[in-house]
């Protein structure tokens, strides 16, 4: 089974049914929406979260709380000799007026432990990034896989 990033890929974006129309603040050739990735608009998150790592993408969606859970729960799921990770989930306001407003230039809004960080950032490392409607963004960890952690701590 190979693991997706020893391959010689580059992050891509994979928006979610209600985040469809966020798409075009992300740079064009990053974009993959639901049609693209042939995931059915009555697709579940579980299904969504399987299929991004499929195709090695972060996904954005403003549906935070279920991704969350649904990605906490793929992440353990897989108890055996192989690395499910992930790469990151984008957390985004629903109104139109504050996306707008928020989600160009987001690239440059990235920090974790005060260090500005990149795309590239939260795609290798699995991080969540959320962006609330006040104009803060924040970003945080959302872990490795069972079978990494496994192997970190032996
Ligand atoms: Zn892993």
């Amino acid at each position: 089974m190979e693991d997706g990033k020893t391959e010689m890929r580059e992050y891509k974006f994979l928006f979610d049914n209600d985040s469809q129309a966020a798409a075009k603040f992300f740079p064009e050739k990053r974009v993959i929406t639901l049609a693209q990735a042939k995931v059915s608009t009555a697709a579940s998150d579980a299904e969504i979260v399987a299929r991004a790592r499929e195709l090695g993408a972060i996904i954005v969606t403003a549906n935070g709380e279920d991704y969350e859970k649904e990605i906490k729960r793929f992440l353990q799921k897989s108890q055996r000799n192989d690395c499910y990770d992930l790469f990151g989930l984008v957390v985004i306001p629903n109104p139109a007026a504050i996306q707008e407003r928020m989600l160009p230039g987001l690239g440059a809004k990235l920090r974790i432990n005060e260090k500005a960080i990149s795309w590239d950032d939260v795609w290798r490392e699995n991080y969540l990034v959320r962006v609330h409607s006040d104009s803060t963004v924040d970003v945080r960890e959302l872990g490795r896989c069972f079978y990494c952690k496994k192997l970190a701590s032996e």
